[in-house]
């Protein structure tokens, strides 16, 4: 089974550091597991809205930072399918590809659930799953 980035997905890669959406591109013909680009490059005006939730507005804390990469356009969200944001392993299986695929491209990417990259999830309390950036 092979997939491809929607129209909607596509979209979402507008404004994003072009080794970022290279590294997905290839993702996304090697995944195990069908993904999509739900969020891409983000307004620092929405970072702050995300950064209060939690804190100064009712919700649960989403961020910890008001510097994302995604406001430079070097962090994207990507959503296994079926989209259950409960399923850690689809998660994993998304990160094996876009791991693989940042190899082959020679881009430095990490996994907001592997920070450090040595391949043991959560291990210092990680927990941004959709969440992949430029280092
Ligand atoms: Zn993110």
């Amino acid at each position: 089974m092979t997939y491809s980035l929607g129209a909607k997905s596509r979209a979402k890669l507008q404004g994003v550091d072009p080794r970022l959406v290279a590294v997905v591109e290839r993702a996304i013909q090697i995944t195990a597991v069908d993904f999509m680009v739900v969020e891409g490059v983000r307004p620092p005006e929405r970072q702050k809205q995300l950064y209060a939730q939690g804190r100064t507005v009712p919700g649960k804390v989403v961020t910890w930072t008001l510097k994302s990469k995604h406001i430079e356009g070097k962090a994207v969200d990507l959503l296994p399918a079926p989209y259950d944001w409960k399923d850690p392993a689809k998660f994993a299986l998304v990160n094996k590809a876009m791991m693989q695929a940042a190899g082959e491209l020679g881009a430095g990417v990490r996994w907001g659930r592997d920070w450090d990259g040595d391949g043991i999830i959560g291990e210092k309390g990680e927990t941004d799953g959709p969440h992949w950036e430029l280092t």
